[in-house]
């Protein structure tokens, strides 16, 4: 499931030059989705596909209705120092791993309230099962993370990008291992030249794809190319 972050009236963040963070995000996840098929493996569905509002509880549920194995969200970034650039991949933790990243998971969940129907009203061992399920998930998800700074690392250094964790709404699934890529920072004038790119985009694109083929490949981090 490929996730474009925000959209109709929610606009995101705002770049420099007036860029919107939800067109951003769209374009990348149609150039993402059409690399995926052009693989031939995948099946690929997108919580929109066009400039529409979708609440961040309605995206998890989209992909939990689709089966989805992977729910990857794309989303830019923003900052009061414009000096902040390069990607960020996240994965949920109740703990953020640091103030930028609770700041973001701030930023990104403000689009709605979700509602924690997993944590409540559950019966013990229901809530026993899912942690165990939900542990897995997230080791699942790290790896995810780990294959996506790789091959960010190796194919678009200027990005420096890094692995994070922090709560995300959007990355809730028990079930589905969930990663958020923050794309770069529009609010630094490097960054947002290069997302308003669409040679750009497509590398973002294809370096997803590469490191989706060896999540399923392996267990272990490799780079491809
Ligand atoms: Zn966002």
């Amino acid at each position: 499931m490929v996730d474009p972050g925000h959209g109709g009236k929610d606009p995101g963040c705002i770049g420099l030059r007036g860029t919107q963070e939800k067109d951003i995000a769209l374009w990348t996840a149609i150039e993402l989705k059409r690399h995926l098929l052009a693989a031939g493996r995948y099946r690929v569905a997108m919580t929109r596909a066009t400039d529409l509002f979708v609440p961040l509880e309605e995206r998890v549920l989209l992909a939990q209705q689709h089966n989805a194995t992977l729910f990857i969200s794309l989303h830019a970034n923003a900052s009061r120092n414009r000096a902040a650039r390069g990607a960020s991949i996240y994965t949920f933790a109740e703990r953020p791993s640091d103030a930028r990243s609770a700041a973001s998971a701030r930023r990104e969940n403000a689009a709605d309230l979700v509602k924690r129907s997993w944590h409540s009203a559950s019966p013990d061992v229901r809530q026993i099962l899912s942690g165990l399920l939900r542990r897995e998930t997230r080791s699942h998800a790290t790896r995810l993370q780990h294959n996506l700074v790789a091959q960010f690392t190796r194919d678009m250094p200027g990005l420096t990008p890094c692995a994070r964790h922090a709560r995300f709404a959007v990355l809730r699934a028990p079930d589905i291992a969930s990663t958020l890529v923050e794309l770069g920072f529009l609010t630094n004038r490097l960054d947002e030249a290069l997302l308003i790119q669409h040679r750009h985009r497509t590398q973002i694109a294809a370096a997803i794809v590469h490191a989706v083929d060896y999540y399923f490949a392996s267990g272990t981090v490799y780079l491809k190319g």
